[in-house]
């Protein structure tokens, strides 16, 4: 891989090379743009097959945050770091203040947070050296899981179809589909039957089913035919990828709104297909944001407020629905209007960050 080349084609500022012989770390911390604020974005812990593929997954993760960040209204850029190991082995509290220590030596460009393969009190430790990560434990001033954010948003991402679909943000009645009852799709289906909306449910995990059709009286699907459940709202709740050349002929749904990252399998291909369907797609990263949005309160004056996160959350209803206008408006698919308007945002407010007071 010509590195250069890679970064320059899509304009990341900085990629930063991490390493400590002592305690055994391997990281990179990509910084794809601080151009509205610090770059924020979590840090995964994962032993790579080939360190070319962590490149590359961390730089594509780092500049979907700032597409993330953008469209959620933040002034917040897009980062993402990549820790090569196994969390299981390798990972000690000298490896992860030593990885803390390169951080901080970011001076606050790069702001991490938990991802894949880390948790929360991976950042409690990371907090000891350096101030610029979040979702530290609430102890600490940190929000807690992102998860309960993240649900929270994509119900009010649903709300924000219904209104544009069928001309009510009530979800009483309307019949979800929902793929994967995790840690975001548990809180999400609490949410839909407190809305007493119909929920199917698949999920690979027997235990997380079952909690789902005994607890919140969700009705059961094969984890093959959730997609193509004749519904309302298909919901992928689990892995990315679920909207392919395979699935979308398959849907039976008005809308896809789901909590999951890069649901489209083949991008544009993806969105034509999608279109052809006639089914709307609220796209990912607008529909998911709450936790980032959650997370951000962090940074807000005063610190972290439940109440204050909880409201910022629900920005992600006017957020989607500028989104779905905007696709209207300029006949473009709503996965090309939201990357638009992050652009478009980024763009503007790059230009009023030049107006500076005298140093
Ligand atoms: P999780 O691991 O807690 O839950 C995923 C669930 O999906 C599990 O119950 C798992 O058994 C199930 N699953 C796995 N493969 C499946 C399949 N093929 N069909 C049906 N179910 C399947 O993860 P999570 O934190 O709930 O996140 C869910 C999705 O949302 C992920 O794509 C994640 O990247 C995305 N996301 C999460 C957050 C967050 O705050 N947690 C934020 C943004 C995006």
């Amino acid at each position: 891989m010509d590195v250069f080349d890679r970064i320059g084609a899509d304009d990341y500022e900085q990629v930063v090379f991490c390493h400590d012989r002592r305690a055994g770390l391997r990281a990179i911390v990509a910084v794809h743009s601080t151009r509205l604020g610090p770059a924020l974005g979590g840090t995964r812990f994962y032993p790579c097959a080939c360190e070319a593929d962590g490149v590359e997954d961390v730089l594509r993760l780092a500049r979907a945050m700032t597409y993330k960040a953008a469209a959620a209204g933040l002034d917040l850029g897009g980062g993402k770091a990549v820790i090569f190991g196994d969390p299981n082995r390798d990972k000690t509290e000298a490896l992860l203040r030593a990885y803390a220590r390169h951080v901080d030596a970011l001076g606050g460009r790069y702001l991490t947070a938990e991802d894949v393969g880390t948790t929360q009190a991976d950042m409690d430790l990371v907090r000891r050296e350096t101030r610029f990560v979040t979702g530290v434990s609430r102890e600490l001033g940190g929000s807690g899981d992102p998860s309960v954010a993240t649900a929270y948003g994509v119900l009010w991402a649903m709300k924000a179809v219904a209104l544009h679909l069928w001309g009510d943000t009530s979800l009483t009645g309307r019949h979800v589909a929902l793929a994967g009852v995790g840690k975001v799709g548990r809180a999400l289906l609490t949410h839909l039957a407190e809305e007493r909306a119909r929920v199917s449910v698949a999920d690979v995990t027997p235990a997380a089913l079952e909690w789902a059709v005994t607890e919140a009286g969700a009705e059961a699907v094969a984890v093959e035919k959730i997609h193509a459940v004749d519904c309302d709202i298909y919901s992928p709740c689990a892995l990315g990828g679920a909207l392919s050349a395979e699935t979308i002929p398959e849907l039976r749904c008005a809308a896809v709104v789901g909590s999951a990252n890069n649901q489209l399998a083949d991008g544009t291909a993806s969105t034509r297909l999608l279109a052809e369907a006639g089914v709307l797609y609220a796209p990912d990263f607008v529909a998911n944001a709450g936790g980032l949005i959650n997370i951000a309160q962090e940074l807000a004056p005063g610190g972290y407020l439940p109440d204050r996160a909880l409201a910022a959350v629900r920005q992600v209803f006017d957020n989607l629905t500028s989104v779905l206008q905007a696709a209207e408006v300029d006949g473009v698919s709503t996965a090309a209007a939201a990357d638009r308007l992050a652009e478009d945002r980024i763009a503007a407010l790059s230009a009023v960050h030049q107006i500076r007071p005298p140093t």
